[in-house]
Parts: structure tokens; sequence; C-alpha cells
């Protein structure tokens, strides 16, 4: 709520919210005392001694006013001038402009009214224009009528032309100054796409300046090259004019500078409770959620409906928006969590009986759904419960990293480690500072992201149509897939790079290998199961072999590969995720 001190009892107000609905209350006496603050800046004592109107509009009236205030306090507008050619769609229909264009001072008359009127209903060539002119200066008494019989072009027109040729008419200097400007239109238009062409910035000024410049070419006396006049030169060539491209809070945004030291702090903060409480690097935790960026692309997913349903998956036209969220935890000895938790969106915040039956439920992940597809505290604390409980050991000091998201400071949610008070701890990353000293922003995500883009890549182009991303399914096996293949021994250097990179671990650096120098296969080779027929798309972080993606992600007719590898566990006998040592 905002720090203004004002008259309002919001006990009294939320009470009445309760009751009252919205038709009871007299919105315009609430939009009058808004103007009366904000435009007639009155002050709020003088709006409330008046004794007419009810209290509920005065407070409510005042309580807008407070938001309005801390919002524009907050942000500043940013506007900027970007002088680009406008998209087709965006072409304003010129007729619309037609009455702009009467409203001509000496130099705001430009061929712009000409230009319009000769695309829309007055067609005239400057050919005839000239012509019609030329006659109704010899012949100044002759009629519309007259001048229709004479001039068939003419016919189709109304009477307004008529008066508007003869002031043309009557004013031979006027016409030359017209080609003039008509002149100077277009050569501003030819030196603007030059430069454009060179990829310089141009503003108005620079507009301005080149057009008195042109002008003074042309004799083009008195011309100024107005706010009016660049309002209209951009529109007759679709150039457009100012645009608010940010609407920025100001407040809150720290410096780099600000965030650099705020994130040294942490470090040196964080490097001193290592040091001092002796915690190993295996117990330094990091965990974040991180949305899992599938692409929704609706007529891609709307295309394949037909084909959807001579599939087992008969899904809702709604499934094909859900988004997905998980929940990822790494360890400073550059571990990855046994399970990460996978959060979908369903209608109602809940799996129905039907879906709950169908879910792929691989041994690497947890499920677990709300409406929006992102965690919410309870979610959290479930998450906390289920497998951030596993990896902390009750005998051992443990640090536990994460972000200023709510839940993560909320230290209820960690109420199962109570009774390890003394051994638990949790430290909270400052706002704004995550992408320079979280662990898994730093570098670890960016591996996940790449992984994840290797393997739907090859689903969608070559099996886009049965295995849709979409389909939860298949969202939960890539997952599956992701948890499996970073697990592996091979990445653990990058997991410990991730928190290096941070700052908030010292360690020595050493020699890692990033996602697609493990994963990435440049071959045409077929898929190493025997019984598999199609080309290799990835290999596998643990054995090295490379298959296809069916039988990487368990969907092929040997599915063996998703979240555990066999070869792996015959080469070592040991489990490699007992991360026990
Ligand atoms: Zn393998
Ligand atoms: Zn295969």
């Amino acid at each position: 709520m905002s720090e203004f001190s004002t008259e309002i009892d919001y006990d009294v107000l939320d009470d009445q919210r309760q009751i009252i609905d919205n038709n009871s209350i007299g919105f315009g006496y609430i939009l009058m005392c808004l103007e009366r603050r904000l435009i007639q800046e009155q002050d709020v004592d003088v709006i409330n001694k008046d004794p007419k109107q009810r209290n509920l509009e005065r407070q409510l009236a005042d309580e807008m006013y407070d938001h309005l205030m801390t919002i524009l306090d907050d942000h500043r507008i940013l506007s900027e001038e970007t002088l680009d050619f406008a998209s087709p769609a965006d072409t304003l229909d010129a007729s619309s402009y037609e009455s702009d264009s009467q409203l001509s001072s000496a130099d705001d008359w430009e061929p712009e009214l000409e230009a319009s009127s000769n695309a829309g209903r007055e067609n005239l060539t400057s050919e005839q224009h000239k012509t019609v002119c030329n006659y109704i200066r010899e012949h100044p008494k002759h009629s519309w009528k007259a001048l229709q019989s004479r001039f068939s072009f003419l016919r189709q027109h109304s009477d307004s032309l008529y008066y508007r040729l003869r002031l043309v008419a009557k004013d031979n200097s006027r016409e030359t100054r017209l080609e003039k400007l008509s002149v100077l239109y277009e050569t501003l238009w030819e030196q603007f796409e030059s430069s454009r062409g060179r990829f310089e910035t141009v503003s108005d000024h620079d507009l301005a300046q080149w057009a008195m410049v042109i002008a003074q070419d042309l004799d083009l006396n008195g011309f100024k090259a107005s706010a009016s006049f660049l309002y209209r030169w951009k529109i007759k060539y679709r150039v457009c004019s100012r645009k608010v491209t940010k609407f920025v809070s100001h407040r809150n945004i720290l410096s780099r500078e600000q965030k650099a030291l705020e994130a040294q702090n942490l470090g040196r903060k964080i490097q001193a409770i290592v040091q001092a409480e002796n915690i190993a690097h295996k117990n330094i935790f990091n965990a974040d959620q991180t949305g899992i960026p599938y692409e929704i692309s609706s007529n891609r997913t709307l295309s394949h409906r037909g084909e959807r349903s001579t599939f087992g998956h008969v899904q809702s036209i709604n499934s094909t928006k859900h988004s997905f969220t998980a929940m990822l935890l790494i360890s400073a000895d550059g571990k990855l969590a046994d399970k990460t938790l996978l959060c979908l969106q369903e209608i109602g915040g809940r799996f129905g009986p039907s879906v709950e039956r169908g879910l792929y439920r691989p041994p690497n992940v947890s499920l677990t759904c709300t409406r929006s597809g992102l965690f919410t505290d309870s979610t959290y604390k479930w998450w906390v419960d289920t497998i951030l409980s596993n990896h902390i050991k009750h005998d051992q000091k443990c640090l536990f990293i994460a972000d200023s998201w709510a839940p993560h400071k909320n230290a209820e949610n960690y109420r199962i480690f109570a009774d390890n008070d003394e051994n638990f701890k949790f430290e909270i990353i400052p706002p704004q500072t995550t992408s320079i000293c979280q662990p898994l922003d730093v570098y670890f995500n960016r591996q996940l992201k790449n992984l994840d883009r290797l393997i739907t890549h090859p689903l969608r182009t070559k099996y886009g149509q049965q295995y849709s991303v979409f389909q939860r399914n298949t969202a939960i096996r890539i997952m599956s897939l992701i948890q499996f293949t970073l697990s592996a021994p091979i990445f653990e250097p990058m997991i410990r790079y991730s928190f290096l990179k941070s700052g908030l671990v010292a360690m020595e650096r050493e020699e890692f290998k990033s996602s697609n120098q493990v994963c990435r296969v440049q071959s045409v080779a077929k898929c190493y199961n025997f019984a598999c027929d199609e080309r290799v798309d990835m290999r596998c972080s643990w054995c090295a072999n490379s298959y296809c993606i069916l039988c990487m992600l368990g969907l092929g007719s040997e599915g063996l590969h998703m979240d555990y590898c066999e070869i792996y566990q015959d080469r070592c006998s040991l489990r490699p995720m007992d991360v026990d040592d």
C-alpha cells in the first residue's frame, strides 16, 4: 500500500466494500473528486468538507488518487521518436486527414490534399488540374455545370472541387508555391531514405533542418518546418511518429553498479558463512523454478487436430495452452537433485480423474499442477517436504540459497527442518541480482534450455504430428530426459562452474563441457538401438552412444533411455544418483 498519509480508514472501507455492489457507487462523484484534486489541485480537506456527498465515494476517490500518485511516482514514461516505416496494416485512411488539411496556414498548405484527393474521389491528373485551372482563369464566370459539360472527367466530382479549383486559379503564385512544396516533400523523402539506408537515426529535428535547407534552395519564402508540417509529411510517407516505448518503474531499478555491489556483498556473506560453519560443497544448494520454453504455436496444433484423434491421447484444445514450470535443485559439488518437480497448468488446479490415470510418471520427475502452471506457496512447501528434504542431512550443516520469491523467504515453508535448526540455514538472493549471482541463472539454466532445444527440435521436425510437445505426457518425458541427461557425471564440472561463476562459493576453476558439446550429434548414422531404424538425434550423456530422439524419450520400440541408461549401469555397477558419498 502507498506510504501517503491520508485520512482514509481502510478498515471501514474494507467493511463497506463487502456490502456494496458496484451499481450503488457514484462513479461520477469519484471522478469529480479526482478531477478536483488532480487538475484543480484542490486540497483533500476542501473536498472532504463537502457535506452533500457520501463518505464512501470520497474515500474511494482518495484511495484512487493515492494509487495514481504512487504509480506516477514510481514510473516514468519513456517515449521516443522512431522514424520507421509503418507496416501497411497501420496505414491510415487518407480521408480521415482531410479535415486536417483544411487547417491550412501559409506553409501548412501542402500537396497532401491534392495527393490524397487524387487517390480518392477527385481523381485529377496534374495535367487535367492545370488545364481546368487555366480554363477557369480565362472564363471566371463559367459555372460548375458548364465546366462539367466541357471536361467530362469532372463529371464524377462534387462542386467542392469547383471552389477549390477556383481558389487555385485565382492565385497563380499559390500554384507555384504548391509545386515547390511538392518538390520539397519529395526531396525530403529522398534525403530521409538515403539516411535510413545508412542506418542512421533520424529525429524530428533532423527532418526540420533538412526541410529548411531544401526550402531555402527552392526559394520558398516564409517556410517554417513546423510540427504540423512534419506530422503531415510523416503521414504522407507513412513514417511512424512518436511512440511510447516503455513504461518503466524507476523507483525499484537498481543500477548496474548497485546490483554488482549487492551481488558482491552476498557472495562475501555466503563465503563467510561457508567458511565459519565449515559447510561442505555437497551441502550448499540452489533452487529455482524455471519455465520450460515450449513455444505455443496454436496454428500448428490446430492443424493437427484431426490427426490427434487417431492416437490415444485425445485432448481438449485447452491442453495446447499448457505451460510448465520445473523446480530445479543443484548443489555446489556439481549434482542435480534426484528429482525435479514439474508443475503443469490444469483447469481448476487439479488433474481430472482420466488425466490422472493417463499421466506418465517417470521415476525422476514429480508431478503437480496449479491453475497457472506456476508454483504457489503450497506447491513450494510440498517440494521442500518431498524433494529438498531428501538432500538435507540432519547431522550435517546445510545451506540453501534461493531468490527473493515470497515462498522462498517464508520460514514456515522450512518447518520440516525445525528440529534441525542448528544445521539448516537458508539465504535469500536480493531482488534483481539473480542474473549475476544465482548459480542456476548464471549458467545452468542456459544449458538446460539448450538441451531442451536439442530434444524438442527433432521431435517437432521429424515427429511433430505424432508426439506434440504440447501433450502433457510428452512434456513430462522431455523433462525426465533433461533431468536424466544433466544428472550425468560429465556435467558435474558444469554445475560446479555455475556456482563458481555466481561468486557465492569459492572454488577452483576446472575444465567442463556444455550440454551442446556433450549431447549434440552431427551425423546421419543409425540409432544405437539395434532394433531401431531411425537416424541419430542426440548423444546419451551417460554412455556416449547416440540415439534417435524417440529412443531417448522412451517413445520408440526400445524405450530405455529417458531415465535409465543400461549401458552405463553395466559399465560401472554403482547407481550414479546415489548422492551420498
Ligand atoms: Zn546411455
Ligand atoms: Zn532409436
